[in-house]
């Protein structure tokens, strides 16, 4: 079957409504208000429940990776049922660019996209690595760094969160602390094209000052550590609101930030260069932007260290060094050593407790996370890691009592 690619041009910016996937709520209404500035009209779908998965499962093959099954069910869903002028959207959809399927996620859209008689609709490639262009979405540096400062500040609300919400005293006031946080930050980026780092920091001391101005109790609760593969890992909706459940069970969730995955990917350009023989020029702006996303990572974490008894999310540069004794940086398909360096981090500085995270149809995944959990445990006898399945046709109720195993020892 021919797929014709439909472009998104300039003249559709003006009046097309593009509408992007949920994975992480908080980061994407942030980043979705930082595009906003430079006129893109976008809308997060917020859509949930098992029609998105049966919708999927309509459009994709079933063999198909989880992730991909979910992201496309959601915006067929929305084209179908969502109450949009059909002539008048567009469709977001992520491309690592690196070897994994997800690089194809767009082709299996566009196929489904033509099969249900929407062929016409454009679909947008949201990429870093310059996978797909489109005449009317542009992201240059400028937008990406940008953009990165909007990740910085998800990553900072998500992680005070989750170490909130178990012991707020009145229910539902982190919630609110996390939609004033929103309507504050993307205030303050509307109409501005150019957001400079020391307003992210003073950003980033608001955020921090709200979560301490939360009324809290209680000792301390067991923390688990949520890892895996990205859309399954942040997805409520890809891992059947995970965080949700370990809250209900007396938890602390513990999450890595965006911004990890981001360097992982970054870092990459580096590994191309030493295992791959790719280009000298490629790692070494793959060296300066690493650099300068782990200056600002740690800078975040000093505005915790400075302003609250917070745990500081772990350092990404010393989960890269301690990985590399149980995995070669060489496995980069899919989250690749990312995984087991988050595990190794978490278990590191305490966090023993860690559900991996696992699409169907995710090989890359099964091999570095589930493979890496024996050597992981040789290393750190404490690691009480389980591994849970997550597709169209696994039972909640399985997914659930196995963590429910996994708690009763945990420490
Ligand atoms: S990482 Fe796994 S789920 Fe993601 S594209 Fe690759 S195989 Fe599919």
């Amino acid at each position: 079957m021919k797929i014709e690619k439909v472009e998104f041009t300039q003249d559709m910016k003006k009046d097309y409504k593009i509408l992007v996937p949920n994975m992480l709520p908080i980061h994407f209404k942030l980043l979705i208000s930082i595009l906003g500035n430079y006129g893109y009209n976008m809308e997060l779908l917020e859509t949930s429940g098992p029609s998105i998965a049966q919708t999927g499962l309509k459009h994709v093959h079933n063999d198909t990776c989880y992730p991909a099954i979910l992201v496309i069910g959601q915006l067929i869903d929305a084209i179908e049922n969502g109450g949009y002028d059909k002539n008048k959207i567009a469709l977001m959809i992520s491309q690592t660019g690196g070897g994994c399927r997800a690089s194809n996620y767009i082709h299996l859209l566009r196929k489904a996209l033509i099969k249900a008689g929407y062929g016409y609709i454009p679909v947008i490639s949201l990429n870093f690595s310059g996978t797909e262009k489109s005449s009317g979405f542009d992201l240059s540096l400028k937008v990406i760094q940008q953009l990165a400062y909007g990740v910085l500040l998800g990553d900072l609300v998500m992680s005070l969160y989750n170490q909130s919400i178990p012991y707020e005293v009145y229910k539902g006031s982190c919630d609110k602390q996390v939609e004033a946080i929103v309507t504050k930050v993307s205030n303050h980026f509307r109409g501005r094209t150019i957001i400079r780092y020391k307003e992210i920091r003073m950003l980033a001391q608001d955020i921090v000052k709200r979560f301490n101005d939360v009324e809290r109790e209680g000792t301390q609760k067991k923390r688990v550590g949520i890892v895996g593969e990205i859309y399954i890992k942040f997805s409520p909706l890809g891992n059947n609101d995970l965080e949700k459940f370990l809250l209900s069970e007396d938890a602390e969730p513990v999450i890595p930030g965006l911004m990890d995955f981001c360097m992982y990917v970054v870092y990459n350009g580096i590994v191309d260069y030493k295992f791959y023989g790719r280009k000298a020029l490629g790692a070494l702006n793959s060296r300066i932007m690493y650099e300068y996303m782990l200056k600002k990572q740690k800078d975040i974490r000093n505005v915790i260290k400075e302003n609250s008894n917070f745990v500081t999310p772990h350092d990404f540069e010393e989960g890269r060094k301690m990985v590399s004794k149980v995995i070669s940086l060489g496995v980069k398909m899919g989250e690749g050593w990312l995984l087991p360096a988050e595990i190794i981090a978490m278990v590191a500085h305490g966090v023993n407790n860690v559900i991996c995270t696992q699409p169907f149809g995710c090989l890359p995944n099964h091999i570095a996370g589930k493979g890496m959990i024996r050597k992981i445990r040789e290393i750190y006898p404490k690691a009480n890691i389980v591994p849970v399945d997550y597709d169209p046709s696994a039972s909640r109720v399985n997914q659930e009592n196995r963590i429910k195993l996994m708690l009763s020892d945990a420490d």
